[in-house]
């Protein structure tokens, strides 16, 4: 998966920051969702890449129950975890259960749970 990640890292579309980002949502049926950050001059209207696989998978038809892991990489020589709006977007279509796989650009690997990075989520039982 790693070599694929650092494939669509190249679609990334980040001039203001240079933090290249991509994304692959892996479904239980096995299809794969891709997604790479796409900044924008108005900071606030950028998107990161682990949104932009998930959105990816439910406007294709998938639901909640769908998912089963997500894998993200960066440019940067450090793992870095996802910002925490898509934390949200993660708690609201992942299982507490599933696994995030983490990687830097030399391809470091962390796995997570997403309960772990994910404590006391706002979730629609709070509704
Ligand atoms: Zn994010």
């Amino acid at each position: 998966m790693f070599n694929e990640l650092t494939e669509l890292l190249k679609n990334a579309y980040a001039p203001y920051s240079n933090f290249k980002v991509a994304s692959i949502i892996e479904m239980k049926d096995g299809t794969l969702f891709k997604g790479v950050n796409v900044e924008n001059a108005s900071y606030g209207a950028t998107i990161c890449a682990e949104r932009n696989a998930i959105n990816n998978a439910i406007a294709n038809g998938y639901h909640k129950g769908d998912f089963k892991s997500l894998y993200i990489v960066n440019s940067s020589e450090k793992i870095a975890f996802p910002c925490f709006i898509c934390r949200q977007t993660i708690s609201e279509f992942m299982e507490e259960n599933d696994i995030v796989f983490l990687y830097n650009i030399n391809g470091v690997e962390e796995k997570i749970k997403v309960k772990n990075i994910i404590s006391n989520p706002f979730t629609s039982e709070n509704l």
